[in-house]
């Protein structure tokens, strides 16, 4: 199903996302987790494509086995600033042959090695422009509450989004962010500027302090004085870094919902047990609100 159909279906919706695995040893695994998850009834789940730029010949195949043996709707990420336009065709249509009808289109992060990247594609849009030239695709796109760490002012990078919204986005996800004002305040100016495809937001529940901080520092994403306390009190604790970890990202969510926000993506990566803390600690909120598909409904 397309996540544009989901999103206009439903009152309120929640997805996770998991990120492939990088050798086929640990593909088994990955799969797991996926089923793990999609038995927790998200309204879809994301496949990361590679990182640093790089490709992923796994996200498809992962995205796909979501799709096939959990019924669970998938969301393929696939990003360009490392690929040529050919392997960008073969990629989807592989998808088209898999039904995989909903991606992420992204540019991909520069490598920090210095690693050269392709030549045929500079921003996100042009790949956004492909897709829908390319078919029936439904297509999401990154957007960054607190601007994208490359452009030098968050009205400039509005622009910019702007532009890729009208090359064919039929949504947005956010960057992580720590602090609910920094999304309202991005939802505001971004309406400001005729950007009105849904929104959703991306909220990671925090569990290893370490990789928030590395994080944080190549995104420039900013971590509130509250969200910093529990990490300087907590870090070093793995189990309670976790705990508190998963109940900040339940408060935030609750304070989204209870302002309006419709669409919640949870980074949970491949961690099923954190996905359904955070899904049981919102049980009562969401089937309140009609934010569960009604065969997980049942269950609660
Ligand atoms: P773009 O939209 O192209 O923007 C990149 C920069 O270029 C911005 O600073 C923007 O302001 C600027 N820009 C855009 N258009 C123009 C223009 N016309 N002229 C001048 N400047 C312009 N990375 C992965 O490798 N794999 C993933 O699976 C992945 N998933 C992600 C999911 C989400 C929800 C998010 C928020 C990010 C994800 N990323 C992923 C990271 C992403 O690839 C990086 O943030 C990357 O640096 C930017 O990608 P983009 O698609 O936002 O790029």
């Amino acid at each position: 199903m397309k996540i544009s159909e989901i999103l206009n279906s439903r009152p309120l919706t929640a997805s996770c996302e998991i990120f492939p695995p990088k050798k086929d040893a640990d593909f088994a695994g990955v799969q797991h987790a996926a089923e793990e998850i999609a038995a927790i009834g998200p309204d879809f789940i994301s496949v990361t494509y590679g990182a640093g730029g790089g490709t992923s010949r796994n996200t498809v195949k992962i995205a796909s086995h979501i799709e096939r043996w959990t019924g669970v709707t998938a969301l393929a990420h696939l990003s360009c600033l490392s690929s040529t336009r050919e392997e960008i065709a073969a990629i989807l249509q592989e998808l088209r042959e898999r039904e995989i009808e909903n991606i992420l289109a992204l540019r991909g992060d520069r490598p920090t090695d210095g690693a050269p990247v392709g030549n045929h594609y500079e921003y996100a849009y042009e790949l956004v422009r492909e897709i829908r030239s390319a078919g029936d695709f439904c297509i999401g796109a990154a957007c960054y509450p607190e601007g994208h760490i490359e452009c030098p002012s968050k009205e400039e990078d509005l622009v910019h989004l702007k532009q890729k919204v009208d090359c064919g986005c039929d949504f947005l996800t956010t960057q992580v962010f720590f602090d609910n004002s920094v999304l309202y305040s991005f939802l505001y100016r971004a309406l400001a500027k005729n950007i009105d495809v849904p929104v959703l937001a991306g909220v990671m529940p925090v569990t290893n302090a370490k990789q928030i901080k590395r994080i944080c520092a190549l995104s420039g994403t900013s971590l509130p004085p509250r969200f910093r306390s529990i990490i300087d009190r907590f870090g070093d604790k793995p189990a309670a870094m976790k705990q508190a970890g998963i109940a900040y990202a339940t408060e935030q969510i609750i304070d989204l919902i209870a302002n309006g926000v419709k669409g919640i993506h949870l980074y949970t990566m491949n961690k099923p047990d954190v996905a359904r803390a955070i899904f049981d600690n919102l049980s009562h909120i969401l089937r309140e609100i009609d934010g569960l598909p009604a065969s997980v409904r049942e269950q609660l």
